[in-house]
């Protein structure tokens, strides 16, 4: 379906938070709105904006004339926008971008309407927003400029219910916690009880953030922000489906009633007939395509792929666990290893690793992970277990095995270990025999094989729900026609 106006499009205004994770769903609803007629003004934060420009080059946001790119400050002048150690930036970057993206913002929504009156941008004046759900100033400006706004939840649907329950964990004194015993006491763990929807789930399995033991916590402040601002939008979608996560969403109607779940947005862009965006990409980091050469060379469904996204961190003697348990699980692996993934700086393998793993094992920094994980090579994931990461290798029929870190990558293994029964857990203190074990259960066991079979239930399912008729696909439709293009 296409929205074009006999006169003008429609244009929407897309600002993800300036992450990885949040930039990638982001971006992909952008594409669809795109391919549905709108014209697309895409809005990267200083921060995200240089390191693009440093990492890929001074043309890769050129865009086209009518998906454009803007920039707009987060006050962040003096940082350094090297790829190195994204991760000691989070601090800074979201007080920074809490604090002073607003104006720039407003200021820039004014630009693109004077050049829609002026004649010279050839852009049509703003007609709605869509923002991540982590960013609060596009909620604030969408009631100033009286704009509709559609919210994007880039992280699952039950992150965000933990979220819109912080307040309540706080009032019965649930959390902070007195100290982490907290996370492991039996007698404790049912507390996460008082979140409707999330039955099973233990303390430890909840959005990091929320089970904090500092109550000073900058991220407690945060947390009460987005849940407060969040039922001020016009609309929310998930990059969900229904299946996934039946009894969260179920619960999330209660508290907004305007909800559509569109995803996985993967699976619909692989389904889109014309899919002339495929190339523009919104990688922070450059990409190694020639490990797509390397995968040719190997057997179907032989590989592990190995790759903990954009800030998870581990330690030096961590990654040494994890470099001897693929070494001896006997397995080909592409890994991913990050100039910023080791805490304290980069970690140099063994003589005995490299010559032990030559002819079997690939490291490179960053990939298209899309294409590796649809590789007929990949046979299996070990993953930090990011939202975009867990749907992506649903959408590949993947399976995997899990070493989440923070943020909501907890409550996303908890999914797909225990409610899916996709993946296998990994303690957080990792064990080289317990690496070895998981990766030769997941690659070659009875359980693997069984998880694969769950997966591609799971990918089919994904695949009929962004198809033209499929739930998500006619959610995509209502909520344009029911918010996006809703006259204020
Ligand atoms: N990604 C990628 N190449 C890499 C690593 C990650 O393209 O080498 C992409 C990945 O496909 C996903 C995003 O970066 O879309 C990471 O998001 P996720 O939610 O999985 O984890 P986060 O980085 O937020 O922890």
């Amino acid at each position: 379906m296409n929205y074009c106006f006999a006169e003008t499009k429609p244009h929407a205004v897309v600002s993800p938070y300036p992450a990885q994770g949040h930039i990638n769903p982001l971006f992909k609803l952008a594409k669809l709105l795109h391919l549905r007629g709108f014209h697309i003004t895409f809005v990267h934060t200083q921060y995200t904006y240089k390191r693009i420009l440093k990492t890929r080059g001074p043309n890769a946001l050129d865009g086209l004339p009518d998906f454009r790119f803007e920039t707009i400050s987060d006050g962040l002048f003096s940082m350094d926008y090297d790829d190195a150690d994204v991760r000691q930036h989070r601090p800074s970057l979201l007080n920074s971008v809490r604090k002073n993206c607003l104006q720039p913002f407003r200021d820039l929504l004014v630009r693109l309407n004077q050049s829609a009156t002026d004649g010279h941008n050839h852009n049509p004046p703003v007609t709605c927003l869509v923002s991540d759900c982590y960013l609060t100033f596009p909620i604030q400006a969408a009631q100033e400029f009286s704009l509709p706004i559609l919210l994007l939840c880039p992280s699952s649907a039950a992150s965000l219910l933990t979220v819109m329950h912080f307040p309540t964990l706080l009032d019965k004194g649930i959390t902070p916690l007195k100290d982490e015993s907290y996370l492991t006491n039996g007698y404790l763990e049912n507390k996460a009880d008082c979140i409707p929807g999330m039955n099973n789930f233990r303390l430890k399995d909840l959005l990091s953030y929320v089970r904090t033991t500092d109550p000073n916590d900058v991220m407690v402040e945060y947390i009460l922000e987005v849940a407060d601002r969040v039922p001020r939008a016009s609309a929310i979608a998930f990059n969900t489906f229904d299946e996934l996560e039946s009894d969260v969403l179920d619960a999330l109607f209660s508290v907004f009633p305007s909800l559509y779940t569109i995803g996985p947005l993967t699976s619909f862009l692989n389904q889109s007939p014309h899919n002339y965006l495929a190339t523009f990409g919104s990688n922070l980091w450059k990409e190694d395509h020639e490990c797509l050469e390397w995968l040719e060379s190997k057997e179907p469904s032989s590989v592990v792929y190995v790759n903990f996204g954009s800030f998870t961190v581990m330690s030096a003697e961590q990654l040494l666990e994890f470099a001897w348990g693929l070494t001896n699980s006997k397995k080909p692996f592409l890994w991913i290893i990050r100039p910023d993934l080791v805490i304290g700086g980069s970690v140099i393998l063994s003589f005995e690793f490299v010559n032990e793993t030559r002819d079997r094992g690939l490291i490179t920094s960053w990939c298209p992970q899309e294409k590796v994980l649809n590789h007929p090579s990949i046979g299996g994931f070990l993953t930090h277990c990011g939202w975009n990461s867990t749907t992506e290798s649903l959408c590949a029929g993947v399976p995997m095995v899990c070493w989440p870190f923070f943020a909501d990558q907890l409550t996303n293994c908890r999914y797909i270990c225990k409610e899916w029964g996709v993946g296998i857990e990994i303690d957080t203190n990792v064990k080289r025999k317990e690496v070895e074990k998981s990766v030769n259960e997941l690659m070659v066991g009875e359980m693997g094989k069984k998880m694969r079979q769950k997966i591609m239930e799971l990918k089919k399912k994904a695949e009929e729900d962004t198809k033209p008729g499929g739930s998500s696909y006619l959610n995509l439709d209502k909520v344009i026609k029911e918010v996006l293009l809703k006259q204020n």
